[in-house]
């Protein structure tokens, strides 16, 4: 989605804030309660991915105000004095429906202080609609790294930022080590390639792996090596707020490659049951 203020609404931790002040941020916020924009999402009830839409919240005369505002010349972007329509707003909600269900909802909850909205709230908790998700990996990702997967993202939706992304780097650490493993036994790669530097000396970092692995991980994540770098960086050099911003581009990362290897999975079983097929046809026809 590219409304940056729904983003926020609907996938930072609590506690994270965001700046609404002026444009486009507003302009954002009138969209989101005009309903047009509308984002999918895990739907814990449906146990499946749907299209949520904006369900009430926000107060109609504050949204109108915004509008007429943006819509009047000389108003908030050139005002004289700084004008913040949110001045008199202590609290923000905001509700999004289940386009299959109505009855399904999920809620946010806001509070402003200065030009910031800080998240206080939300049902269901991230964890909730991001943990169902996760379980057609369990799978692949063993019992350890799964459960660590779960823990991670419960611990990123309390807000803990270095915690929850230590447990998201030993799984990305896991399923590129993973993919380096089958590289190698198609001879694309070897150990010492993928371990170090063309020097033979210098051990090479997430970032260098990851564009090692090109054709065997998801294309959108060797094209964008440079996020991974992040990874190699040593718990002292982070900081809370770099975890908790980098976390869902992580955390996306892995679903993308888990997705893949889901993916070629469902292929091999799709060719190994045609070829049965097959066989029993040709020794029929003998
Ligand atoms: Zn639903």
């Amino acid at each position: 989605m590219s409304n940056g203020l729904l983003d926020f609404i609907v996938t930072s931790s609590l506690y994270a804030d965001y700046k609404i002040e002026t444009n486009p941020e507003l302009e954002q916020l009138v969209k989101i309660c005009h309903n047009e924009v509308r984002f999918e999402m895990f739907c814990p009830i449906c146990r499946n991915k749907k299209v949520f839409m904006y369900d009430g919240g926000i107060d109609n005369s504050l949204i109108k105000n915004i509008w007429n505002g943006l819509h009047t010349i000389g108003s908030i972007n050139s005002g004289y004095e700084k004008y913040n329509p949110l001045e008199s707003i202590e609290h923000m909600y905001f509700r999004f429906k289940c386009s299959l269900n109505e009855c399904h909802k999920l809620e946010y909850v806001f509070v402003r202080k200065g030009n910031k909205i800080i998240k206080i709230g939300q049902y269901p908790s991230s964890a909730d609609i991001d943990i169902p998700q996760a379980s057609k990996y369990s799978k692949i990702l063993g019992k350890q790294y799964y459960n660590e997967l779960k823990r991670s993202i419960g611990l990123h939706s309390h807000g803990v930022g270095i915690g929850s992304f230590v447990y998201l780097r030993r799984i990305i650490e896991k399923l590129v080590y993973d993919t380096f493993k089958e590289a190698e036994t198609t001879g694309a790669l070897t150990q010492q390639q993928f371990e170090y530097q063309d020097d033979g000396e210098h051990r090479n970092g997430m970032e260098e792996k990851i564009k090692l692995l090109k054709g065997f991980l998801p294309d959108m994540i060797t094209a964008n090596p440079k996020i991974y770098g992040v990874v190699s960086k040593g718990i002292h050099e982070l900081s809370e707020n770099e975890c908790l911003e980098y976390f869902p581009v992580l955390k996306d990362g892995i679903v993308m490659i888990l997705d893949d290897i889901v993916a070629k999975k469902e292929k091999e079983r799709a060719e190994a049951e045609y070829k049965k097929s097959l066989n029993k046809i040709i020794s029929n026809l003998k």
